[in-house]
């Protein structure tokens, strides 16, 4: 029998990109929710979850990030903002990422899932609007953890509830565009493809651990094939 594959994507910087939007959405609902001071310690979001970006901004302003209030609110506003200014325009699709994902469900023997620092609805939201949401049953989520790296464990216990399936490291893979990424794949001992769709180089991903280097989602198809 071909065993059964787990395949876990990341989304932002892997299969689409948000050149500037997403910052500046994210910056706008903190300043709703926390107020006009409460500017973003950093611009790259790349490997982080939306809500280790939020503990970080209330911890930069001396507040404790546990049990915060306003994160749920948060989550809230920054989702009607998104919903409201984002449309497929903002939007870069990564080329290849459709026909990959065609390719890995037809063939029947592997399981898509998301492992991602977007929370839910996000997640969600940015695939309709790339045509990708379809694909995907489940997965880890920026609100599911802050430590990005908790989300691996998360993706796989769903994986294995929806699938009845049990999966080894060897049996899966993580796809994404950041060493948050590969350190995520690694906490679950899973293989890690590193896209260079991102901010990241070639050589940042290799220095991570990726197994794998890709410029071009379509390229992971035969990967993936010749795993099975
Ligand atoms: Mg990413």
């Amino acid at each position: 029998m071909i065993p059964y594959k787990l395949v876990l994507f990341d989304i932002d910087g892997t299969l689409v990109s948000l050149p500037e939007k997403a910052a500046e959405v994210v910056q706008d609902a903190m300043y709703s929710v926390l107020g006009s001071s409460y500017t973003l310690p950093y611009r790259s979001f790349s490997g982080r979850t939306d809500w280790e970006i939020f503990r970080d901004t209330v911890s930069h302003y001396g507040e404790n990030p546990e049990n915060h209030p306003g994160w749920t609110v948060f989550c809230n506003v920054y989702s009607d903002y998104f919903m409201q200014s984002v449309n497929s325009n903002h939007l870069v699709v990564h080329p290849g990422g459709l026909e990959l994902l065609e390719t890995l469900e037809n063939d029947g023997n592997f399981l898509l899932g998301l492992l991602t620092g977007n929370i839910r609805e996000m997640a969600t939201f940015k695939l309709s609007l790339a045509g990708l949401a379809d694909f995907f049953e489940f997965g880890a989520f920026g609100d599911d953890h802050w430590i990005r790296e908790q989300l691996g464990p998360i993706a796989k216990k769903r994986a294995e509830m929806i699938s009845g399936e049990i999966f080894t490291g060897s049996e899966i893979w993580v796809v994404g565009d950041s060493p948050r990424d590969v350190h995520t794949a690694r906490f679950i001992e899973a293989k890690c493809i590193g896209v260079t769709n991102g901010k990241h180089s070639t050589g940042e991903l290799l220095q991570a651990g990726a197994d794998i280097i890709t410029g071009h989602l379509l390229e992971i198809a035969p990967v993936m094939l010749n795993s099975r």
